[in-house]
């Protein structure tokens, strides 16, 4: 679908410049991230990117700050490094910085800044880094340039849409979670050395078993993806105006002839927040791939503010009555069309609760319940089993992490107390559920009390000695 990154090395400069004058790789959506360019960047001169943040960005932009924070360890610094993906006040900097040291132009392409107007950094940029080691792969096989693309450190994107497989976010060789900068980071390889393509791999989440429970999600995440390459797409070259959330919301207005209230029910949202928008307030990038796929919207159409808007087969702008809610369908005057849909529900994947089926009906919950006992009881259960196994396998994942994190600690020789784990976590929220802080509790008991008992054994053995 995407060509072949071309082989981008380091070329002569064309004008003295203190840095390689490296160029970025521009591939379309799989256009190269801001951290990943720096990190080639340090590879190019041979530094590792400590290295290179103390000699490079602290020393000769005057930037001490970043010294004692190399100095220091850093590691806080190198948490929030994929911010410099996004749209933060620091992504600019950086910008600036390397453009002036490497003569290259334009590296604002490489992250969410050409939309700086439109889009929130709120949920943009993912913690950790994630990698399809497919693509890490074939470009190694095919020696082509391994490199980080910005698509990947998108928040909620699961799936490379090259090879329909699932993005890895772990190590297989050491269970870490990688920053987008760490003090030895480089593009395909993890901290501890491992290389990290795998041209087998396929995780247990795109086993036949899975991707049929898990059908939606699956066609969604990839929609996503694609949806989102081509928000990336688009901020290359100079065909994209540079828009704002205003301009957008009322371009998006002539859709409904000016009826905010009409919009936002189209497109599921209240109509405070899409008024929030039409005042210059910015758009969340997942919630705005929400509205095109929500109003059969063609995404660059969209962004181009073209003057034709919708997809070549959507109805949705000349047809009032293709709106969102569908209160309408089902009148409570017509039970048999209400116990057709109840058991239409025994079937639905994944399964609805009888309180938004209700609502999707016009109905009263209670009505329903009274009108159809054995339907609606089925209907009850079936979605209480499908969110107990939800709330389980969750349950694992999580468990299966904080274990790995603690362990993690224990091994570098540092407590495990909550806040270094929560450090860590892809999600330092997920500690303040109880259930999960008996598993970390659980796992630390575990670790020491091993520990006491090696310590009780030596000192015995030094006892009897
Ligand atoms: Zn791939
Ligand atoms: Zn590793």
């Amino acid at each position: 679908m995407y060509p072949g990154n071309v082989n981008e090395e380091v070329v002569s400069e064309p004008t003295r410049s203190y840095l390689y004058h490296l160029t970025p790789i521009c591939n379309g959506p799989y256009t190269e991230s801001l951290t990943s360019y720096t990190s080639r960047l340090s590879e190019a001169h041979g530094l590792t990117m400590a290295e290179f943040l103390k000699e490079v960005l602290s020393s000769v932009l005057g930037k001490p700050y970043l010294h004692a924070i190399v100095k220091h360890g850093g590691t806080r610094f190198l948490a929030y490094s994929g911010a410099q993906n996004g749209l933060a006040r620091g992504a600019e900097q950086l910008v600036q910085e390397l453009q002036y040291l490497t003569k290259v132009e334009n590296l604002q392409q490489l992250t969410f800044l050409p939309y700086r107007e439109l889009f929130s950094d709120r949920g943009l940029i993912r913690r950790f880094r994630s990698w399809c080691p497919r693509c890490y792969q074939e470009w190694m096989d095919t020696n082509v340039t391994v490199y980080d693309p910005l698509l990947w450190s998108v928040q909620n994107i699961d799936y490379c849409p090259i090879h329909h497989i699932e993005l890895a976010q772990i190590c297989p060789k050491c269970g870490r979670h990688l920053f987008h900068w760490e003090r030895y980071s480089r593009p395909g390889y993890c901290t501890c050395g491992n290389w990290l393509g795998n041209s087998g791999a396929i995780s247990d989440f795109t086993s036949e078993t899975y991707q049929d429970r898990h059908n939606q999600n699956y066609t969604f995440g990839l929609l996503r993806s694609k949806n989102i390459g081509t928000v990336i797409e688009l901020a290359q070259g100079k065909r994209l105006p540079r828009v704002s959330a205003q301009q957008i919301m009322s371009h998006l207005l002539t859709l409904t002839d000016g009826n905010m209230a009409l919009l936002a029910r189209r497109a599921g949202l209240s109509k405070s927040t899409v008024f929030g928008w039409t005042q210059g307030r910015r758009i969340p990038l997942q919630t705005f791939i929400h509205i095109t796929e929500r109003l059969h919207l063609e995404l660059n159409k969209v962004l181009l503010c073209s003057p034709c808007l919708t997809a070549p087969n959507s109805n949705i702008a000349s047809s009032s009555k293709v709106v969102v809610s569908t209160h309408r369908q089902y009148p409570s005057s017509q039970p048999q069309d209400a116990e057709l849909l109840l058991q239409a529900e025994l079937h639905s994947d994944p399964p609805n609760s009888l309180q938004s089926i209700a609502k999707t009906m016009g109905l009263d919950r209670k009505l329903l319940h009274t009108k159809f006992p054995t339907l609606t009881q089925q209907i009850r259960k079936r979605y209480r089993d499908y969110t107990y196994e939800q709330r389980e396998t969750r349950f694992l994942m999580i468990s299966r992490e904080i274990r790995t994190c603690v362990q993690q600690l224990h091994e570098q020789g540092i407590y495990p107390s909550r806040r270094q784990v929560e450090r860590i976590l892809s999600r330092p929220a997920m500690l303040r559920e109880s259930r999960l802080q008996t598993v970390w509790k659980d796992e630390i008991t575990r670790l020491y009390s091993v520990d006491k008992i090696q310590i009780r054994k030596n000192c015995f053995s030094c006892k009897s000695k």
